[in-house]
């Protein structure tokens, strides 16, 4: 498939490792010049360079928070019109909804449901007069089925997808596209992490763990980020303008459902 991305730019944000840098690598095979986002400057250079490396693309490294006002200012000034927007940050920590307050509620929301809108409000409309625009929300499949303890993840994510399928119907006539991707579990450091949370209590290894995770999905197995990263690269193909404000759920047939 010709994904027509030659010469474009895009905006990975958080993506220094796992899902966002997963996008980058695709979107950066298909001859896209990448602007990679993420807080520790000398893992996201190291990432810069492997993608450098591995495809040839310009990859611009901007270090900084992109949830703050100021990280979104450095990422938005090395890229300050993208054709392709990747808006990705870290999850909220898991918990009982009794003792979040609203700080942390704020600081949730400003991470997973702000920070990609405020992200969408500075580069849509340089879209818009270009006539191209892809931009791919990362959320969770936990947008369509709540993960219990992961409230926090679960309303501000179901805020942003709200506020999309808005603006998605908006925008679509000038052949930009706002989408999400919805991923299961993936073997990233974040899977690992809370795996070995897991692991801890049940006194299975890590590895056990995981495999207990992948018996949960009808492939048997956890994602690997590039599968992911691949499916990025499709939703931003010059041919996917017809692909508006929808959700696409990468688990491995996770979510119980026949359509939807
Ligand atoms: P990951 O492997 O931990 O990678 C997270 C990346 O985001 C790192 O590059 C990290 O670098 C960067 N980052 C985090 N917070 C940031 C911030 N405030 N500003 C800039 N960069 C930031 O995580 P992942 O598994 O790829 O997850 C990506 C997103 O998908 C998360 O929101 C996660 O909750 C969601 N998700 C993941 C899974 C899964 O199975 N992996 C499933 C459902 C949802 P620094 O720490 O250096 O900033």
């Amino acid at each position: 498939m010709d994904t027509g991305l030659k010469g474009k730019r895009a905006l990975v944000c958080a993506a220094s490792k796992g899902l966002g840098r997963a996008c980058a690598m695709a979107l950066a095979r298909e001859g896209v010049a990448v602007t990679i986002t993420a807080r520790t400057a000398d893992v996201l250079e190291a990432t810069a360079a492997e993608i450098r490396a591995a495809t040839g693309s310009p990859v611009i490294a901007v270090a900084g928070d992109i949830t703050t006002e100021a990280g979104r200012a450095a990422a938005l000034a090395a890229c300050p019109d993208p054709d392709i927007l990747v808006n990705n940050a870290g999850g909220p920590p898991p918990g009982d909804f009794r003792d979040w307050d609203r700080d942390i509620w704020i600081k949730a929301l400003d991470a997973n449901m702000l920070t990609p809108i405020f992200l969408i409000k500075a580069v849509v409309d340089g879209m818009v007069a270009r006539r191209f625009g892809r931009i791919v929300n990362i959320t969770s499949a936990s947008v369509k089925s709540p993960i219990p303890t992961l409230g926090m993840s679960n309303g501000a994510r179901a805020g942003l997808t709200g506020f999309v399928a808005g603006l998605a119907r908006q925008v679509a006539r000038h052949n930009v596209t706002i989408n999400a991707l919805l991923p299961g579990p993936f073997l990233t450091d974040r899977l690992r992490g809370t795996t070995a949370a897991l692991a801890a209590k049940s006194g299975r290894t890590l590895e056990e763990e995981i495999a207990e995770r992948a018996k949960g999905t009808p492939a048997g197995r956890v994602g690997d980020p590039a599968e992911f990263g691949d499916a990025c690269a499709f939703l931003c193909a010059a041919s996917s303008g017809f692909i508006v404000g929808q959700n696409l759920v990468l688990d491995g047939g996770a979510f119980n459902s026949t359509m939807g």
